[in-house]
């Protein structure tokens, strides 16, 4: 459990900036945030990757993210925020425990989006939807 950062926060040898915890979840302050009120939610489970996690943890998550999201509105009076999950290096994970940014989006500060679209064509679409159905058929499935 206390392979990274968050591991050990989570058995409190390191301190945070707790906001909430219950049995599966802890969330706290990023210490390096991006606007005020950026908070990281994370599950106990000791997992790097979102695709890693348990079916328990990963709705224990999706229970408590809309009410950590108001808390964090409520808070710091803004009306926007993004959610951010990180998984791998490439796509700038930092800490290999799962985890999910709530960043309140105000006064110019929050999360910057380089936004770059693509414009596929219908037989590239086709494939992939078919590829990823078949593929996401088969992990439900799985259970
Ligand atoms: P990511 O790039 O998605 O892996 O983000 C990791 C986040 O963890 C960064 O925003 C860091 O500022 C934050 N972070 C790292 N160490 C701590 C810590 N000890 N307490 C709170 N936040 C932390």
């Amino acid at each position: 459990m206390s392979e990274t950062i968050f591991g050990r926060i989570i058995e409190g040898e390191i301190p945070c900036h707790r906001v909430y915890e219950d049995d599966h979840v802890l969330a706290f302050l990023d210490v390096n945030p991006l606007s005020p009120g950026h908070t990281l939610v994370i599950p106990k489970e000791a997992v790097p990757t979102l695709d890693k996690l348990s079916e328990e943890s990963a709705a224990a998550i999706g229970r408590v993210l809309p009410r950590i999201a108001r808390a964090v509105l409520q808070a710091t009076g803004a009306t926007a925020f993004n959610v951010l999950q990180n998984n791998g290096p490439e796509a700038h994970q930092a800490v290999f425990h799962v985890h999910f940014h709530i960043i309140p989006k105000f006064d110019g500060k929050g999360l910057g989006i380089g936004w770059e679209p693509m414009t596929p064509d219908a037989a590239a679409m086709k494939a992939l939807r078919e590829k990823i159905a078949w593929a996401a058929a088969t992990e439900t499935a799985k259970g």
